[in-house]
């Protein structure tokens, strides 16, 4: 059965900072995604806090928000078979550290502030989050 999905990927400051825009958005077509929208925006820190609403009682939120709206972004709507699943698993753990070979940000992520990519983490999330940046 088809389980064609759709879900929102983010190319974070330091990544596109080093220009890696690129080569990430390579990745995900090699891995069989289609990059149905994409845009290269900056945030600001108001829109960062919507964004990352749900994190907000967490003690990195400021931070995650100052960062996040730091810089430009890339963001694109990705379809695969699985894409929600299939995207969490190419981009890592959240900690680079504890990200394994072969992941994006095994290979592209400094640190776990700065760990090159967002995706959505849930079917709802995507669609929220596709919204979010897209709708118009
Ligand atoms: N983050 C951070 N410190 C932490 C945990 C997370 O700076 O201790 C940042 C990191 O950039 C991460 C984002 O907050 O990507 C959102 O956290 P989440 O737990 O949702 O991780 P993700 O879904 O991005 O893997
Ligand atoms: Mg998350």
């Amino acid at each position: 059965m088809s389980n064609l999905e759709q879900t929102l990927s983010i190319i974070k400051p330091d990544a596109v900072e080093r220009n890696l825009d690129a080569e990430i958005k390579e990745f995900f077509k090699n891995k069989g995604f289609l990059i149905l929208k994409e845009k290269k925006i900056q945030i600001d820190k108001s829109e960062a806090e919507k964004f990352y609403k749900v994190h907000e009682t967490k003690p990195f939120y400021n931070d995650l928000c100052n960062y996040l709206s730091s810089g430009p972004i890339v963001v694109m709507v990705l379809q695969k078979e699985n894409a929600v699943k299939v995207n969490r698993e190419l981009m890592g753990a959240t900690n680079p550290k504890d990200a394994e070979e072969g992941t994006i940000r095994k290979k592209y992520g400094i640190s776990i502030d700065k760990n090159s990519v967002h995706g959505s983490d849930s079917i709802d999330n995507a669609k929220m989050e596709i919204d979010f940046f897209f709708k118009d």
